[in-house]
């Protein structure tokens, strides 16, 4: 039987988009361990139970949280512990001029409709419907990044002096846009299993927020993942209090096994606004993110975003349309799990080794961070310093709590060389046990 070498190779790359197998550069192919290695490691995750509220505008901007974080990226030699964003798919040059080569380019250099790319809406819609988002392109708006889709919805729910709810800690993005809003902030604890709901419903009756924020799967910064129980007693708390809910799912895709639906699956009532981006899966440079919004919120949602920037640049959006279209993007995902897990195991096994005993992770089953939960009597801006000064960067709690203190933690990125990981992990390591106190 003689078998056509074109359909061998074909075999290997269908097994590898699945994860079955890995390439090990030099070496050919082998049968995928990743998933079993580390089954072992379990999440010591402590859920901690102070609500923190604030009132006024903090100290402190986002952007002086995030401009660090922007140019440890370029740093020469920094382990960047900071900041995870996907590596560029190999073949986005090719389909970027493949974009810009379409017949009726000039679509693409005029001014477009603030909602988007009509066939860009239709390809987004189709991938959330297998989510299980019951989605019409007419429900879309290409945002420049869930970051705008963030400013939109929240501009639209949200006025000065309102109330509005956010898991603590947060995504500190978030934090800034409700804080320059004139937004008062009440941050509800996490738990395992996603925001603790004893303390949600007793904040939906005392203070009536305009707003809950919550960042369902692979959570900014824990990690975390809230479960589908959790999500339908969520909805069911918005529902009861009339609050609406802004999920934003910027890590969907990112996932190492499957994950429950999104909120907005289940949402009945158009209560909640969906966000989701290509910055994690894709590329963050392109800023294309997109928004679910149903109902009566359409129109108003839509006549913010064309005040703000009339619409999402077409270039952007032609070269997301036609990666899509290629067929390329599931092999691409498929790649970067595999390649995530790997170093997520890494990590932890790292963490392991080098970490105090009294130090607490999670174990995230996709996105790009783990949250690390250190003893309340840690200096850990001190910490973050002195890892600086061996070229290790590392993301501080603070930022992502609404008071700006919380408790002593870091989030770490994963998205990086199974050598840095160790190497990084070794150095912050050896910094936090000189302050552990025994
Ligand atoms: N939401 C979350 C939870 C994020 O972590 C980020 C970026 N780190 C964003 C939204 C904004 O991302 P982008 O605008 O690149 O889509």
């Amino acid at each position: 039987l003689q078998v056509n070498k074109l359909t061998i190779i074909e075999a290997y790359s269908v097994l590898e988009a699945d994860g079955i197998i890995a390439a090990r550069q030099g070496s050919g192919y082998f049968v995928s361990s990743v998933t079993s290695s580390c089954s072992n490691l379990k999440s010591t995750f402590s859920p901690v139970q102070n609500v923190m509220i604030l009132e006024s505008l903090g100290n402190g901007s986002y952007y002086d949280t995030y401009t660090p974080l922007i140019h440890a990226q370029t740093q020469p030699g920094i382990i960047n512990f900071g900041y995870g964003y996907p590596p560029p798919p190999k073949d986005i040059n090719q389909i970027a001029r493949r974009a810009l080569k379409q017949e009726d380019t000039d679509i693409l250099f005029r001014y477009d409709l603030p909602q988007g790319q009509v066939n860009l809406c239709k390809q987004i819609a189709q991938m959330l419907v297998q989510q299980g988002l019951e989605v019409y392109p007419e429900n879309l708006i290409i945002t420049n990044g869930s970051q705008q889709g963030l400013s939109l919805a929240m501009n639209y729910y949200v006025q000065p002096g309102d109330w509005v709810i956010v898991e603590s800690p947060t995504y500190y993005g978030a934090i800034s846009i409700l804080e320059n809003l004139g937004a008062r902030i009440i941050g509800i604890p996490m738990t395992a299993e996603g925001i603790n709901l004893n303390l949600l419903e007793q904040y939906l009756r005392s203070h009536s927020p305009k707003l809950i924020y919550t960042i369902t799967t692979f959570h900014n910064p824990t990690g975390l993942t809230t479960t589908q129980v959790h999500r339908q007693q969520l909805l069911a708390l918005a529902e009861k209090y009339e609050c609406p809910i802004l999920e934003d799912n910027a890590y969907e895709g990112l996932h190492f096994e499957p994950v429950p639906a999104p909120i907005k699956a289940l949402d009945k009532h158009d209560l909640v606004t969906y966000l989701g981006t290509f910055s994690k899966t894709l590329l963050p440079g392109l800023r294309v993110g997109y928004m679910v919004v149903t109902g009566k919120h359409y129109p108003a949602i839509i006549e913010r975003k064309f005040l703000h920037d009339f619409h999402t640049s077409s270039i952007s959006q032609a070269i997301v349309s036609e990666y899509l279209a290629s067929g390329h993007y599931r092999r691409h995902l498929n790649r970067l799990r595999t390649d995530n897990l790997q170093s997520r195991n890494a990590m932890l096994q790292a963490l392991e080794r080098y970490f105090p005993e009294e130090a607490r992770w999670t174990v995230p089953q996709g996105g790009l961070f783990l949250w690390v939960q250190l003893p309340d009597d840690i200096p850990i801006q001190t910490l973050r310093n002195e890892a600086l000064a061996e070229n290790v960067f590392i993301a501080c709690s603070s930022a992502f709590f609404p008071d700006k203190q919380g408790y002593p933690a870091m989030r770490l990125t994963f998205r990086l060389s199974i050598e840095e990981i160790e190497t990084g992990v070794e150095i912050v390591g050896r910094l936090l046990k000189k302050h552990i106190r025994r």
